[in-house]
C-alpha cells in the first residue's frame, strides 16, 4: 500500500503564491529557475509567466584537491576528528553559502582530473565537486599556456609589446554568470578506467621533481642559477616536447595503436609548432625559412616574461633556495599539480587555496617582487584569512541577488 499523498504531485515547487490570473491562493509555484531567468506557472489554471533576474558578478576560486577531498569527507560523513576539523566544517558551510547566493564558484579543472583518478573514490568525489563548485571548468592548462604563447608569439612577429588581458571568463569553459539550475541533475561517469594511466604519470611527476632537486643539490644551484636555468629552457623544452610527442608516436606505431599515433597531433607541443608555423607564413615568411624564424622565436627573451612559465620558474627557484638552505625533505608527488595549477590560473582567479609549502615558494621575496597576479593565496597557515574572505563574499551579496536566492534555493 502506497501511502497517499496530501498535494498531488505538481511539476511546480513552492514557494507557492496567489496566482494573479485565477486568484487561487496557493496557485503559483516556481516552474524552473537557471540561466537568467525564473518560471512561475499556475499549478490550477496554468497560467505562466517568467522574471528575468538580477545580474551576477561571481568570485572564481580555485580549491586544490586536498581542499576538495577534506569537503568532500565532511559531507560523506567519514572524515576523521583533527585539529583542522571546525576549519573544514566553517569552510564547508560559507561555500555552500556562496555558491547558493550566486556568488562563487568552484571550477574543476584537469589537474583535479588527473588527481581525483588516482583516488579511491574516485566518483563520489568527482560528484563532490560539481555539487559544491557548481558544473563548471576551466579550460585546461595547456590551452592555457597556448593562449599565452599565441599572445607572445604574434608580438614577437609584430615587434608589438605582447598583451595578456587575463580575463577569467577566457580560461572557463562555460558562462560564469548564470544563476544556478534549481534542480541540479550531474551524470556519474566511471573515471576509474583511466587510473593506471594518471597513476603512474603521478608517479612519474614525483620522481621528476626528485630528480630535479638531486641534480640541483649536485651541481650547488641556488635560486639565480635554477631561476636562468628555467627561463632559458623554453626553446629546449619546445623541443623536448616534440621528441617526446614523436617517441609516442612511434611507440604507436609499433604497436598498430591509433590513439597514440593521433595524439601527435592533439599534442600541445605539435598544436604549437603549427600555430607558430602557420602564423609566420601569413606574416609572409617564406618556407625555406619558417624553421629558422620558429627557432629565433623560442630564443626570444620576450618569451621569459610568459605568465605560466615565468612563475613556475620563480617558484622552483624558491624551492632550490630552500635546498640551499639545508632543507632535507622532499615534497610530495603532488607538489607539481600544485605548482602547476599556481603557474596557470593565479593571474586570472580571484583566489586560490592550495598546499602549505606552494603558498610558501610565493612568500620568497624574489617571487613577491617579480611575480603579479590577481588571485590572492590562501592555504592552511592562513586559514582565518579564507574564512574571512569567504565572508566578505557572503556579505557583498545584493539585496536583489539575496531575495531571489531564498525564493530560488531556499537559502
Ligand atoms: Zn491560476
Amino acid at each position: 500500500m502506497i501511502d497517499k499523498p496530501k498535494k498531488p504531485f505538481t511539476w511546480e515547487r513552492g514557494p507557492f503564491l496567489k496566482c494573479l490570473k485565477c486568484q487561487e491562493a496557493e496557485g503559483l509555484g516556481i516552474l524552473s529557475a537557471g540561466g537568467d531567468t525564473l518560471r512561475w506557472r499556475c499549478t490550477k489554471c496554468r497560467y505562466g509567466y517568467s522574471e528575468i533576474l538580477p545580474e551576477l558578478d561571481k568570485k572564481v576560486i580555485y580549491l586544490d584537491q586536498f581542499g576538495f577531498s577534506e569537503l568532500h569527507k565532511l559531507r560523506a560523513r567519514t572524515r576523521r576528528e583533527d585539529k583542522h576539523t571546525a576549519f573544514w566544517s566553517k569552510v564547508s558551510d560559507l561555500i555552500n553559502e556562496a555558491v547558493l547566493l550566486q556568488q562563487l564558484i568552484l571550477p574543476y579543472s584537469n589537474i583535479h582530473h588527473d588527481e581525483t583518478i588516482v583516488s579511491p573514490f574516485a566518483e563520489a568525489l568527482r560528484d563532490t565537486q560539481e555539487h559544491i563548485g557548481g558544473d563548471i571548468s576551466f579550460i585546461s592548462t595547456n590551452e592555457i599556456q597556448l593562449d599565452q604563447m599565441e599572445v607572445f608569439a604574434e608580438a614577437f612577429a609584430s615587434g608589438a609589446e605582447p598583451s595578456l588581458e587575463f580575463d577569467v571568463d577566457d580560461i572557463l569553459d562555460d558562462e560564469r554568470n548564470e544563476w544556478l539550475n534549481d534542480i541540479r541533475i550531474s551524470v556519474p561517469f566511471d573515471w576509474s578506467g583511466f587510473a593506471p594511466e594518471t597513476r603512474e604519470q603521478r608517479d612519474k611527476t614525483g620522481l621528476a621533481i626528485s630528480e630535479l632537486i638531486d641534480c640541483w643539490i649536485a651541481k650547488g644551484m641556488g635560486f639565480d642559477d635554477v631561476l636562468n636555468q628555467e627561463l632559458n629552457a623554453y626553446h629546449e623544452s619546445r623541443l623536448e616536447g616534440l621528441r617526446e610527442a614523436q617517441r609516442r608516436f612511434e611507440k604507436g606505431l609499433e604497436n598498430y595503436d591509433l590513439m597514440a599515433m593521433a595524439e601527435l597531433f592533439h599534442g600541445s607541443a605539435f598544436r604549437e609548432l603549427q600555430y607558430v608555423r602557420e602564423l609566420f607564413r601569413e606574416a609572409g615568411v617564406p618556407d625555406a625559412e619558417l624553421t629558422a624564424r620558429v627557432r629565433a622565436f623560442w630564443d626570444w627573451d620576450g618569451n621569459k616574461e610568459q605568465p605560466n612559465g615565468k612563475i613556475l620558474a620563480y617558484m622552483l627557484a624558491a624551492l632550490a633556495d630552500q635546498f640551499t638552505h639545508g632543507r632535507k625533505r622532499k615534497p610530495s608527488a603532488g607538489f607539481l599539480n600544485d605548482v602547476s595549477a599556481i603557474a596557470s590560473y593565479a593571474p586570472y582567479v580571484d583566489a586560490m587555496f592550495v598546499d602549505i609549502e606552494c603558498a610558501q615558494l610565493l612568500q620568497d621575496k624574489r617571487c613577491l617582487e617579480a611575480l603579479k597576479y590577481r588571485a590572492k593565496i590562501f592555504s592552511l597557515n592562513s586559514g582565518e584569512e579564507f574564512i574571512a574572505y569567504l565572508q566578505a563574499i557572503i556579505d557583498e551579496t545584493p539585496d536583489d541577488v539575496r531575495r531571489y536566492a531564498s525564493i530560488i534555493y531556499g537559502i
